[in-house]
């Protein structure tokens, strides 16, 4: 069966480029940043190079793309300016998003810096609810947090309320992040256990991207530092547990490990190849 992994990979030479650059390191999906990870505007509009990279992914038989919307995009802020920035960011890469249909776009939920849990989760679920108010081909997904500081979202129960409060089934999904949930307090041993937890609480049918990276913390920690797979915290058993799961192994899987070049992405992405047709076979 085929897998879908790929990296996370800078949009620096346009949309086209990356394509080309994620089928060199042997990924069939990958996520990117619409604009500037620290804030910013999102690049200019070139329909061309989108209508380029769309005709690549086809051909190409890449999986569903994850795009990652920016680091400071906190919808469960107090400030009104950053309260505004999140309204404006996700509008505009959703209305950019349009132009590569079926895509999948994951946000950090928010940090409800001080207000409570209670008050973030609510800002959160109505800013959704403005965001999710027309027809888009993309579904949003919100990511598992380490729950660093005030982060929201690093239990299931938080992110099903906030699905349950938005109310939109096919818009909105949840992106599992196995850095984060391994220093959220999870233990990746019992995946088995993990998927039925997660199934009970939110609903399996809502899972739809993993972003596979290991962690430089022990369990717990909630920092979330990741670290290239297998020389974390994690290790390589319960990262070839995840990959090869009967009940992820369909989705899209994300590296955001540490590595200082693409071709660094392409020797992990072979490495997880080998190591997950390795085990199928034995299993079969
Ligand atoms: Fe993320
Ligand atoms: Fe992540
Ligand atoms: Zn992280």
């Amino acid at each position: 069966m085929k897998q879908y992994i790929g990296a996370h990979l800078s949009v620096g030479k346009g949309y086209e480029d990356m394509v080309d650059r994620a089928v060199v390191m042997g990924a069939n999906t990958f996520a990117f940043f619409l604009r500037n990870p620290r804030g910013g505007s999102a690049r200019a509009l070139d329909v061309e190079d989108l209508e380029k990279a769309r005709e690549k992914l086809e051909k190409y038989e890449f999986g569903p793309l994850v795009a990652h919307a920016p680091y400071t995009m906190n919808p469960a802020g107090s400030k009104e300016s950053v309260l505004a920035f999140a309204d404006i960011a996700m509008r505009e890469d959703l209305d950019r998003l349009e132009y590569l249909p079926g895509s999948y776009y994951n946000f950090h939920p928010g940090s409800h810096v001080g207000q409570g849990i209670e008050k973030g989760i609510t800002f959160i679920s109505e800013y959704l609810k403005r965001m999710l108010d027309r027809p888009l081909q993309t579904t949003v997904l919100l990511e598992t947090m380490a729950g660093k500081g005030t982060e929201v979202g690093s239990c299931f129960e938080e992110l099903a309320t906030i699905i349950k409060n938005v109310d939109k089934d096919d818009s909105l999904g949840v992106c599992l992040d196995t850095c984060h949930i391994h220093e959220a307090g999870y233990d990746l041993k019992d995946i088995d256990g993990i998927l039925q937890e997660f199934d009970e609480i939110i609903g399996l049918q809502y899972l739809n991207a993993i972003h596979l990276n290991d962690s430089k913390n022990p369990r717990g920690a909630r920092k979330d530092r990741h670290e290239l797979l297998g020389e974390g915290e994690i290790g390589w058993d319960s990262i070839i547990n995840v990959l090869t799961h009967p009940q992820l192994r369909h989705l899209p899987f994300i590296l955001e490990t540490p590595q200082e070049t693409e071709e660094g992405y392409g020797i992990e992405i072979a490495e997880l190849r080998e190591r997950s047709t390795h085990i199928l076979s034995m299993k079969k």
